[in-house]
């Protein structure tokens, strides 16, 4: 093992505390996830040092966001509401509608830590990719993709994707200093493998990545009539569309053999598009399994696969790279995803066939009690027709963007 002095490995960074862990897990969706989620890392010793020889883990504690950074998008009213203690049992029914908070979103006991802590999480992952070895940084806390500026929304408290991106883009401002020489505006591409569409960021930056091109949005996702949330900018990107924000819709039944498809355009718009920065919401509730059961994803081995995909991305992309969380409402399910996506960002991807060792958790594993999460037998909906109507608007649309970028 090399020593401390002589590790050249480059670092990926994963965002961890108790503090996080007890906060993450009071969310009302995902009770308790975030407890199995970095437990079940931390028993398969992905934490350990010498887990990969290819990159080396830092645990890095997340700070805590200021009022300043989350107002950099949310809005005081809203900030003023969730980021006070008291609006738990108080606050009236008009106001907490108008921000959003109800139904799927109550306000909960720990509502103001959780906004503060989940955001600043993410926006600890922008800070650790200032350091040059740092080339990863991963937060299965955040990815929070449906909050808008001044709403919760679809379980999400805080748009700390949106903070996160909005972190990236300061932190890759051109030098003004003239003597620094000529520098390229740095551009980041934001992916999204969730089961739902990402509004909360699509729509944050789809007005303004109108006429600077720095910023690319692409979501893959479910859509349909009735199914959460309604969006115009959900559809296959149209002609006359902003080619920065981008969706490719799925029917049901997704399959690996659907998102290898998928995954031709996504190479396709990364070439093109040659970020600097990449962003990825790893959301699995489009894994077979979950309660959701729109999708038939796997998490892996084979091409299309979620891990396979976040491979792709880790090992064949280049520049720096965050990996977020999202949905996933089968915890044990996204426990096990996250680590393995833990181990294939570290370089040194589990076998599937790994058995979850002995720890608290362990009864919740049950009766696979091991780290796969296979497809399972829904029929794929995504035709050959159909995915040659998303290849065909997507060759329109990678033009555009290829005529766009000369500019
Ligand atoms: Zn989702």
């Amino acid at each position: 093992m090399t020593t401390a002095e002589s590790d050249n490995r480059p670092i990926v960074a994963y965002i961890a505390s108790l503090d996080l862990m007890k906060i993450s897990s009071l969310l009302p969706s995902n009770k308790n996830r975030s407890s199995l989620v970095h437990t079940l890392a931390r028993s398969l010793d992905l934490f350990s040092r010498g887990f990969s020889s290819v990159r080396s883990i830092a645990l890095v504690p997340p700070q805590s966001a200021a009022f300043a950074e989350l107002n950099s998008y949310h809005t005081k009213e809203y900030l003023d509401f969730v980021l006070d203690p008291k609006s738990v049992d108080s606050g009236d029914t008009g106001t907490k509608t108008e921000l959003g908070l109800e139904d799927d979103c109550p306000p909960f006991e720990g509502m103001s830590e959780y906004v503060r802590l989940v955001g600043g999480a993410s926006l600890t992952t922008v800070k650790m990719l200032r350091q040059p070895r740092c080339e990863l940084a991963i937060c299965w806390d955040g990815g929070r993709h449906h909050a808008k500026k001044s709403q919760a929304a679809g379980f999400c408290y805080v748009a700390d994707c949106t903070l996160a991106l909005m972190a990236l883009r300061r932190l890759t401002q051109p030098s003004s200093d003239p003597d620094s020489g000529p520098s390229r505006k740095m551009r980041t591409m934001y992916l999204d493998l969730d089961l739902h569409f990402s509004d909360g960021v699509s729509h944050a930056f789809h007005q303004t990545s109108k006429g600077s091109p720095h910023l690319l949005t692409f979501s893959i996702h479910h859509a349909a009539p009735g199914f959460f949330p309604a969006s115009p900018l959900a559809e296959l990107p149209f002609p006359g569309g902003d080619p920065f924000t981008l969706s490719l819709p799925l029917r049901e039944g997704a399959s690996n053999q659907t998102f290898a498809h998928a995954w031709k355009c996504v190479e396709r718009v990364h070439a093109v598009f040659d970020p600097d920065y990449v962003v990825v919401q790893c959301g699995v509730d489009g894994l077979s399994g979950d309660p959701c059961a729109i999708f038939n994803w796997s998490l892996g081995p084979s091409e299309g696969s979620l891990g396979w995909c976040v491979g792709r991305i880790v090992n064949e992309w280049r520049g720096k790279k965050v990996l977020l969380g999202g949905g996933g409402y089968d915890s044990p399910n996204a426990a096990r995803a996250w680590a393995y996506l833990t181990s294939v960002a570290l370089g040194h991807p589990l076998s599937l066939d790994t058995e979850i060792p002995e720890h608290a958790y362990l009864n919740s594993y049950a009766p696979s009690f091991v780290l796969d999460v296979p497809a399972g037998n829904m029929q794929d909906q995504n035709s050959a027709e159909y995915l040659r109507t998303v290849e065909e608007s997507f060759d329109v649309v990678i033009s555009t963007i290829a005529e766009r970028m000369k500019k």
